[in-house]
């Protein structure tokens, strides 16, 4: 049997090394970063073309189970991979790490009532880290920024007065602490990413007492199963074939 693994995450590369070389594992990337992390096995790049298009490329592949480890705000393909493995009835499980725990964060819906949070509270140096999709919604914004991402935002979609940082995590404490330090930074912006790789920042903003403005996860497919560790999925792949 073989397994589509939607990846674009440290989880789905972790999870193809433990299924490689015994299962039959293709992982799919968005082809987002010009020099991705390779996983483990077979890997293919680029969209399948909305729900019509990965409902072809299934049936031509021959897949017989998806795990879907995409990132937890990659929502589209989210939803479109369990559109179309409930329309094919193919196995599919959702692979994503556990949330951190918000305590103490303003807890917003999305960038734009994140960037409403800033504007009422007058925070003037902050640290937005929402990745290059997420810079849209300050470009308004009379602050000034540290944009932290891994690859650059489209110029048309940065505030007036930022500083870039292009950078990959993980990322520790140390250094959150020097950054936030360093640039006078009075808000901390983030996604409610989950996962050890570059929660050190909400460590050292929690330490230096910088409030945190935390994006909330979108849902989830009505219905889908989901797991929370590779090893989880790993044991749910197994129980497939
Ligand atoms: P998205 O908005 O949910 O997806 C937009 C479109 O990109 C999808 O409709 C699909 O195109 C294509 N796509 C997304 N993930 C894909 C995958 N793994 N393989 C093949 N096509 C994919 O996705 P996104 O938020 O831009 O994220 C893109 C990739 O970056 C994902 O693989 C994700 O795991 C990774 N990533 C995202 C974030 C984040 O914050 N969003 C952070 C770290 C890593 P078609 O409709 O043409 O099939």
């Amino acid at each position: 049997m073989r397994v589509l693994l939607l990846g674009g995450t440290a989880e789905g590369r972790a999870l193809a090394k433990a299924l490689s070389p015994h299962v039959d594992v293709i992982s799919s990337l968005a082809g987002r970063v010009p020099d991705p992390a390779l996983p483990a096995g077979s890997v293919r790049i680029g969209g399948f073309g909305g729900v019509d298009g990965l409902k072809s490329w299934l049936h031509d592949e021959h897949i017989g189970a998806v795990v879907d480890a995409t990132h937890p705000f990659a929502a589209t393909m989210t939803a479109h991979a369990a559109q179309a493995c409930g329309e094919l009835e193919i196995p599919h499980l959702v692979l994503a790490r556990p949330a951190w725990d918000p305590d103490g964060a303003h807890v917003v819906k999305s960038d734009i009532e994140a960037a409403q949070v800033v504007e009422n509270h007058r925070y003037r140096r902050v640290f937005l880290t929402t990745g290059r999709s997420g810079t849209k919604a300050f470009a308004g914004s009379d602050a000034w920024f540290l944009i932290r991402a891994v690859t650059e935002p489209d110029a048309r979609t940065l505030p007036r007065h930022h500083e870039l940082l292009l950078s990959r995590g993980p990322y520790r404490y140390d250094d959150e602490i020097a950054i936030m330090r360093d640039h006078r930074i009075d808000a901390l912006v983030t996604k409610n990413s989950g996962g050890d790789m570059t929660r050190a920042k909400l460590d050292a903003a929690a330490a230096l007492d910088i409030p945190v403005v935390m994006v909330q996860r979108p849902p989830l497919p009505a219905g889908v199963t989901k797991v929370d560790t590779v090893e989880q999925a790993a044991d749910w792949v197994a129980r497939q074939t």
